[in-house]
């Protein structure tokens, strides 16, 4: 491509809406235009790369036996409603009905349409295991369009779904498909973790994230430096401390006028956080609970959500922690609290703890839970934290990582097929419903990944499998020598088969080189008129 000729318009401010690097430099580098808050357009440029990495992956998902279809975007309600998520899933599905009146929506996922194909033609266990995907923009309204590509609304899926007789069937093309999903992270050139992800309200199975590493990334994640033990932080599993004890004396309330946050408790009583009781009030599908944990640590919200077995929960405002407290915020404590208390495993046998007393401006000291409180379950509800010891090897140590989800492997089973009724027959003539795995990718997500490990202070530094170009050729100066020797070397290198973008634009060195840096191709041959006279070029 002729940069002269091409519609690559880059630009040197940086975007009043752009925070973070890939979304900055999608747009100055000519990759990206936003048509409305997370949807865009893609530019010739931005297209090459999304083009190059659906190429690694239709060639991985096809070697892994997988075969390529299209479904539609345009959803009738009814399908949604027989799996019981036109209901369910919320304020992100955009819904729209026709001139008739009758109810759609865009899809943001495809398990109802695909599960719809499969269950009239496939019925029998012959015509078992299948394995499918298509490449397709979906639509989810997410209530925080954020960063550009990292979280938009219309984004390009590769979504995939396997379906098997039975669930030692659907573990097998589970772990083809992990096993794919290695090699397209590995080919695209990117740094990436395996992590195991929370399974979230379909429970049970299994459910790996491939994390794209960078500090951008919204995801933390914990990773044992001894073995290879990984995950979301909002999944992995703690290993809890001793309990806490010392002298175990009576209970005292004590006037702590003022004293909300843990840090100034803490420092009023001259103790370590460790030494206190953290009591959150969360709403758990619209009714308190009291969820208590360490000081010194936070709450995993997956866990509690899970422990409490809660489709909903959020923390409770201030108004509710009085009402559910009698005191203000601040001071909630575990002892005399009339809703069910939870408690993390850390704090089973502590003895000598501090907590609020329930009572605006005043605390406990002396505090025994096993005595001073009725607790309904010790579990583990903290948040894992960097130096944590692994519970898997129980030798090496947690570290801490942060990460953007480009991909997520999960174990359905029959969350869909059962209520859809996608069944067969098996070899005795039973009818079964059909076990079924998804697996999705974020095409359009791994192309600002990619940017968010790969630049620097001057634009992007693409990984040689998925960059526009493989090489740009930037003749410097007006010289017809240079002009010429650029046009050779362009023509040569097409001739090849390498895709070559081309500088040949009525331009000052300076301003060529500062787009060359900002468009970030891996190659770049540089001609100027002196070093062509001693017969060189500089790569
Ligand atoms: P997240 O937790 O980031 O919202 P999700 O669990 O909703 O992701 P999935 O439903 O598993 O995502 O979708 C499969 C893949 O699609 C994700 O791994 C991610 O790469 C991509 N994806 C999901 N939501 C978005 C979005 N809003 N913008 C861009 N890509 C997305
Ligand atoms: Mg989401």
């Amino acid at each position: 491509m002729r940069l002269s000729r091409a519609f690559l318009p880059t630009l040197k401010e940086v975007p009043a809406d752009a925070q973070v690097a890939s979304h900055i430099f999608l747009v100055r580098a000519g990759l990206m235009r936003r048509l409305a808050a997370g949807i865009y357009t893609f530019l010739p440029l931005g297209w090459r790369v999304l083009h190059n990495i659906e190429a690694i992956i239709r060639d991985e998902m096809n070697r892994a036996g997988a075969q390529e279809v299209l479904m539609p975007a345009a959803i009738p309600a009814e399908l949604w409603q027989e799996s019981g998520r036109w209901e369910k899933y919320g304020p992100e599905l955009l819904r729209f009905s026709d001139r008739k009146g009758a109810k759609f929506c865009f899809g943001p996922t495809h398990e109802e349409v695909i599960v719809d194909l499969v269950r009239h033609d496939l019925k029998s266990y012959r015509d078992l295991p299948q394995n499918l995907y298509q490449i397709q923009s979906k639509f989810r309204d997410e209530m925080r369009p954020r960063a550009g590509l990292l979280r938009g609304r219309e984004f390009i899926m590769k979504d995939a779904y396997s379906f098997d007789v039975s669930v030692s069937a659907a573990e097998a093309s589970y772990r083809g498909m992990y096993a794919a999903y290695e090699r397209i992270f590995s080919r695209a050139g990117l740094a990436f973790r395996v992590v195991e992800a929370d399974t979230g309200a379909i429970g049970g199975s299994q459910s790996h994230e491939f994390q794209v590493l960078a500090e951008s990334g919204e995801d933390t994640l914990v990773a044992c430096d001894g073995c290879d033990y990984a995950a979301n932080v909002e999944q992995a599993e703690v290993v809890a401390a001793a309990p806490l004890k010392s002298a175990d004396g009576p209970l005292e309330k004590v006037a702590t006028p003022g004293k909300k946050t843990i840090d100034e408790v803490a420092a009023f009583f001259g103790e370590e956080p460790a030494r206190l009781i953290k009591t959150l009030i969360y709403m758990a599908d619209g009714k308190a609970v009291a969820i208590l944990c360490r000081g010194d640590r936070a709450v995993n919200e997956v866990a509690v959500k899970k422990l409490v077995g809660a489709t909903e929960l959020y923390l409770a405002t201030d108004a509710q922690v009085t009402e559910a407290t009698g005191a203000a915020s601040g001071f909630a404590g575990p002892v005399g609290l009339a809703i069910p208390v939870y408690a993390d495993r850390e704090l089973e046998g502590t003895t000598g703890m501090i907590a609020g007393a329930n009572e605006t401006d005043f605390h406990l000291t002396g505090v025994k839970l096993a005595r001073d409180a009725e607790v309904l379950a010790y579990a583990p509800v903290r948040m894992a934290e960097a130096g944590d010891l692994c519970p898997r090897c129980e030798k090496g140590h947690f570290e801490v990582l942060r990460g953007i989800e480009v991909g997520h492997v999960f174990l359905l089973g029959t969350r869909y097929s059962e209520p859809m009724k996608c069944t067969f027959l098996d070899e005795e003539g039973a009818q079964q419903p059909m076990v079924m795995g998804c697996y999705g990718i974020g095409i359009t997500r791994i192309m600002a990944a990619a940017i968010e490990q790969n630049h620097d202070d001057d634009g992007i530094i693409w990984p040689l499998a998925i960059a526009p170009f493989a090489v740009e050729i930037v003749g410097l100066g007006a010289d017809a020598e240079v002009a010429s020797a650029a046009e050779e070397l362009y023509a040569e290198l097409l001739a090849r088969g390498i895709e070559v973008l081309l500088d040949d634009r009525d331009e000052r060195p300076g301003a060529k080189l500062k787009d060359a840096d900002l468009i970030g191709i891996p190659l770049r041959v540089v001609i100027g008129k002196r070093s062509l006279k001693e017969g060189q070029l500089e790569v």
